[in-house]
């Protein structure tokens, strides 16, 4: 539905009033519509598009340098008058005559064409290209009588590329019918839209369908199918397209412009989404795209659906693709910015060259690589916990995080083991990992840690028993120092200080590593349970910080739970009795 409006009636009116408002280096309102706030140069052919209101950026919101000259604007998906469309032309008419640009539709042909009537009655010569590039609502033998959908943008960027490029009157109309007929698209519909004051849909889609062959004025589409994942949709657009392929010899050789178009509410990551296998298609098909352009185009109020078009490119069309524009909502850069060379490569984490280690270095490393295997499974099985603390007054990840970080420590350690890594790489490769899979704060946080307790271990060493404690140290005073977090502020500092002071406490009393993991680990499981007497100060719970009252704060129980387990760990392992290695 829409929320903000005024008088419904008044909607598209108003809309307009504010888009010039908005825009005014670009047009100015004219009677049922907009022009160019410039002037232009005397005898250059005008080009005046447009269609109902609910569409934008269609169809004012291409008017400027490089493409259209005016738009008369009709009321919400109902074509403008006749008398809209000649006041519009007439403002923008300056003496090379008008071409006029619509969707293939009943009402605009009928008062386009009326308007047309009345233009050349008075000597303005006047031409009409009518988009018709939707698939769905007619043969590939009568292009020209189907209806025009976001084919729009392509037609009208190109009729005013070369309209600006110096093309008289006959040779735009040439050009904008070559890029209609060039044209084509497809499109499915999840959901229909909602007319501003009204509180139903146009239309809606059954639960788990999707409709294909979308309108754009709420038009329901011609059949409905099972609904699809984002790559079967894109499948689905971009095979009914490439249908109508033309044979790639002479002046078309395989280069195609693309418009993946949402109609409303379709986010733009969903349309990347989708995108991402309409790319990889094309390319599997030998296509070259060129200049594709994702995101909102022609629009339909808030419906739910997307379509795909592809222009089949010869070269005069794809100069007049890439030429420069500039309206409000469609840009392309005059001078072309200066871009360099292409970039021959990108940072790939894990592909750095992994330092020589000493063999000792490397047994210590096999050790860290099953303490980190042996936290994953911990966290696996406490991953459900996790989450629950945290859904008292977070937001119900900490489990998830949890278990993707550890995973994620786990494999990226194994991998640089592997390929020979000592002790401290193989931790600081597990920290960064950690980071990556878990994301949110604590995952951060803990990645943190790591790469700060690798950063004590040396490539060239074995890891002795007070070195381990040095790096668990070095590992909970970055968290301390990253985070800012004070104790009592609930969170896992909580629980790390005391284990801190006591594992260094202990271990300088007992040189028993496991020992004192294991009893600097209760003393963590205690500080941690009595976080659930104060609330929140710190972390996304702080905002529900009474909430969290009466339950253990989610990080310190965790970091409690895995220190346990890491004492376990030590304890069973071969050389638990030697203080010397780990
Ligand atoms: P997110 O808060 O991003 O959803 P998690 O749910 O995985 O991340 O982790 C929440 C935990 O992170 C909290 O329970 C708390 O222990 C810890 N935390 C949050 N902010 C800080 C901080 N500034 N310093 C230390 N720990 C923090
Ligand atoms: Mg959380």
């Amino acid at each position: 539905m829409t929320y903000l409006l005024n008088n419904p009636a008044d909607f598209a009116v108003d809309a307009l009033r504010g888009y010039a408002a908005a825009h005014p280096g670009h047009v100015m309102l004219a009677h049922g519509g907009v022009v160019r706030s410039t002037d232009t140069p005397v005898n250059q052919p005008a080009l005046v598009i447009g269609g109902g209101s609910g569409h934008y950026p269609a169809f004012a919101g291409w008017i400027g340098p490089g493409m259209a000259h005016g738009a008369p604007c009709g009321n919400i998906f109902s074509s403008p008058s006749a008398s809209q469309v000649y006041s519009v032309a007439r403002s923008a008419e300056n003496g090379g005559g008008v071409l006029l640009g619509f969707g293939n539709y009943a009402g605009d042909v009928l008062h386009f064409g009326q308007a047309a009537e009345k233009l050349r009655a008075e000597g303005v010569d006047v031409r009409i290209v009518r988009v018709s590039d939707d698939i769905a609502s007619g043969p590939a033998e009568a292009h020209r009588d189907r209806r025009g959908i976001a084919g729009d943008l392509i037609v009208f960027k190109i009729a005013g590329a070369a309209i600006a490029a110096g093309a008289d009157l006959d040779e735009a109309e040439r050009v904008a019918w070559k890029a209609n007929d060039a044209t084509r698209s497809f499109g499915v519909a999840f959901e229909g839209c909602t007319l501003p004051g009204a509180d139903d849909a146009l239309f809606h889609v059954p639960d788990g369908e999707m409709a294909i062959g979308l309108g754009i004025h709420g038009e329901p589409g011609i059949r409905e199918v099972p609904m699809g994942t984002a790559a079967e949709v894109a499948d689905l657009l971009l095979d009914g397209v490439l249908e109508e392929e033309p044979e790639r010899s002479g002046q078309y050789s395989g280069r195609v412009a693309v418009v993946l178009n949402g109609l409303g509410t379709v986010k733009y990551e969903e349309l990347f989404v989708v995108y991402a296998r309409v790319a990889e298609r094309l390319s599997e098909k030998g296509l070259t795209v060129v200049a594709p352009e994702v995101g909102e185009h022609v629009t339909s109020l808030n419906m739910a659906g997307l379509s795909l078009s592809i222009l089949f490119l010869d070269d005069e069309l794809e100069e007049y693709w890439l030429a420069p524009a500039d309206a409000p909502a469609f840009r392309r850069s005059s001078a072309g910015l200066p871009a360099g060379p292409p970039r021959t490569g990108v940072h790939t984490p894990g592909e750095d060259p992994i330092p020589e280690a000493a063999a000792e270095s490397r047994n210590s490393a096999a050790r860290i690589v099953q303490a980190l295997e042996m936290l994953r499974d911990t966290a696996a099985e406490h991953e459900e916990h996790f989450g629950r603390l945290d859904a008292v007054a977070g937001d119900g990840d900490h489990g998830q995080g949890m278990a993707y970080g550890t995973r994620g420590a786990a494999a990226a350690g194994s991998e640089a083991a592997a390929k020979g890594a000592g002790a401290r790489t193989v931790l600081l490769h597990a920290g960064d990992a950690w980071a990556e899979e878990a994301g949110g704060t604590s995952g951060a946080l803990w990645g943190a840690g790591l790469t700060a307790a690798g950063g004590v271990f040396d490539d060239a060493r074995s890891v002795g028993a007070a070195v381990v404690v040095d790096a668990l140290a070095a590992g909970i005073n970055a968290v301390v120092r990253l985070g800012g977090a004070q104790p009592g502020d609930k969170t896992m500092v909580d629980a790390a200080l005391p284990f801190r002071d006591s594992l260094v406490a202990e271990f300088a009393a007992t040189a028993d590593l496991a020992g004192s993991v294991k009893k600097a680990a209760a003393a963590a499981r205690e500080a941690a349970a009595a976080t659930a007497d104060i609330t929140s100060r710190r972390g996304r719970s702080r905002i529900l910080g009474e909430k969290s009252l009466g339950t253990p704060d989610p990080g310190a129980h965790s970091f409690s739970v895995l220190m346990d387990a890491l004492g376990d760990f030590l304890a069973s392992s071969p050389e638990a009795s030697s203080p010397e290695t780990l």
